[in-house]
């Protein structure tokens, strides 16, 4: 009976400590690709946006995240917010058809080096598409989504050397900015990696904040440059997806990681 209530008592904690945590999903492509778990077909992402907007949610952007977090501004009560890794092509032709019709917002991280071009960096069996081109990055912002740097060549950051690794965050904020015109404040880290190194050179650099995945974010304290994101994988079921853009969201970004920690400690005492 004892042990019952503590426990009771520990979850109704974790649950008001985490509650505030808004749900960032992440997305890659918008297509139907067979053993990609990164490309969510089309059918599948309108029925999270009919979700999302039947269950009154608003997205917002990362200038609203960032109020939030830093000036305590309130945001709407169901927020949730729609990232899109490497922006790609089908992320205009198909996503934006369907965030304007169920009004929609969401912010995409183009690769500087990379924009208009071939995936030529998923050089690991990745099916061959495209990206965005510059005109396509000024309608995508004309029609009120966002835009902010996903570095300029996509490295692992944590594996740059110090001036690589300044051009690769500094030089991609400044040529977005001369690009599309608009100040760019938020970083999204490649394959979600980072670390103190890193955070450094990006405050340097003048970011507000920069997104990860769950490697290395922290979930006890919200970290402005470790932001978790909560990946949407192509085979995404509707139940689990409900769970993920609830007040519960966290879980899934702790689940995760102690995955992923639990792999690193297994790989450590077994080599
Ligand atoms: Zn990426």
């Amino acid at each position: 009976m004892f042990v019952g209530v503590i426990f009771c008592v520990i979850l109704v904690l974790l649950y008001f400590k985490f509650k505030n945590y808004v749900p960032i999903l992440m997305y890659h492509r918008i297509a139907n690709v067979p053993g990609d778990r990164n490309s969510l077909p089309e059918e599948k992402f309108e029925e999270q946006l009919k979700f999302l907007a039947e269950n009154n949610y608003t997205t917002i952007t990362p200038d609203m995240l960032y109020e939030h977090y830093t000036k305590h501004k309130p945001l709407p009560k169901k927020s949730v917010m729609l990232t899109f890794d490497d922006g790609y092509h089908d992320n205009y032709t198909k996503a934006l058809p369907l965030l304007q019709k169920y009004n929609m917002k969401a912010v995409v991280f183009p690769i500087y080096n990379w924009i208009g071009k071939p995936n030529k960096w998923e050089n690991f069996g990745k099916k061959e598409t495209t990206t965005m081109t510059q005109e396509e990055l000024h309608s995508w912002l004309k029609a009120g989504m966002d835009i902010q740097p996903h570095t300029l060549n996509h490295p692992f950051l944590t594996e740059c050397k110090d001036e690589e690794l300044e051009k690769e965050i500094l030089n991609s904020k400044q040529g977005f900015e001369k690009l599309l015109d608009k100040p760019m404040n938020y970083l999204c880290y490649p394959y979600g990696f980072f670390d103190k190194r890193v955070i450094e050179v990006v405050k340097k650099a003048d970011y507000k904040m920069a997104f990860a995945i769950f490697d290395n974010v922290s979930l006890w304290h919200i970290n402005l440059f470790a932001l978790p994101r909560i990946p949407i994988p192509s085979h995404q079921k509707m139940w689990e997806f409900k769970l993920k853009v609830s007040s519960i969201n966290v879980i899934f970004v702790a689940m995760r990681k102690w995955e992923r920690d639990f792999k690193r400690f297994k790989r450590k005492i077994f080599k």
